[in-house]
């Protein structure tokens, strides 16, 4: 066998798109950068020092100008870091989910390990367009997975196939489709839950907020993880929570109160 067939397939990254899709990771987490007609989407943005990667694979300054929005899934430092820079440099505008807006824009603590959200730097950044389950970004469809945290989105390429996690499913050290662990989750029966908004879509690739992204067999993996990771939604008391499943107020948003 020639050694050019022993060879692993190429691992997509800034070199060459796929898909539309290029891949920008730091050592823990993923970043992506969409192509689209109009221009150029990024989903995520890594730690601050991510900032840079970044902008490199946007490309020049004219490049830059083409970035039609900044598109965040939860607000953990590790996917929200570059965010405030490469927004200023590109006045591109920033999605996120409301509920963890504030957290974003630092009018409350962020939800997270403590020790990892106190040491890390999340320069703040306002979010221009508060996103509900079901809107459209582009030609993103929002789908609010709470969970890992209460704002948590998934985005849906729908005319692609193209489904972006967050991190509410991650590829794990087994190379598998896996759930954040409990202790990086703010609700982690939510997280489970919330898989089931999973259920049912047509997908062709997955790309998690950390590990490996899904290029193939991406449905089987898909529904392989539902049926591994999935729980079975209990009804939810709307007295109690509101009508997207939790809590309207966590603690840390405005409005909050102690006890
Ligand atoms: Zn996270």
């Amino acid at each position: 066998m020639a050694a050019s067939e022993l060879r692993p397939a190429p691992v997509p990254g800034p070199a060459g798109p796929r898909e539309g899709v290029t891949v920008i990771a730091d050592r823990i987490s993923n970043a992506y950068l969409v192509e689209e007609p109009e221009g150029v989407y990024l989903i995520d943005a890594l730690f601050s020092e991510g900032a840079r990667p970044l902008l490199k694979a946007l490309g020049p300054e004219e490049k830059r100008k083409t970035l039609k929005g900044i598109l965040l899934t939860h607000q953990h430092m590790d996917h929200v870091g570059g965010a405030a820079r490469l927004h200023w440099l590109t006045g591109a505008p920033v999605s996120a989910h409301r509920f963890d807006m504030p957290a974003i824009e630092h009018k409350s603590p962020a939800i997270g390990p403590p020790l990892l959200s106190q040491l890390m730097r999340r320069p703040a950044v306002t979010v221009a367009q508060r996103l509900e389950h079901g809107a459209m970004v582009g030609p993103f469809q929002v789908i609010h997975v709470p969970g890992h945290t209460p704002g948590s989105v998934a985005y849906l390429h729908k005319a692609k196939g193209l489904l972006f996690t967050g991190d509410t499913l991650i590829t794990g050290k087994s190379g598998r489709l896996a759930l954040t662990r409990r202790t990086f989750c703010y609700d982690p029966e939510q997280a489970a839950l919330s898989l089931s908004k999973f259920e049912g879509l047509k997908v062709s690739a997955i790309f998690p907020g950390h590990g490996a992204p899904v290029w193939d067999q991406a449905a089987e993996q898909l529904s392989d993880a539902l049926a591994r990771l999935r729980k079975v939604e209990t009804p939810v008391d709307h007295t109690i929570f509101g009508p997207e499943g939790r809590p309207e107020i966590h603690p840390g948003m405005p409005g909050w109160k102690e006890g």
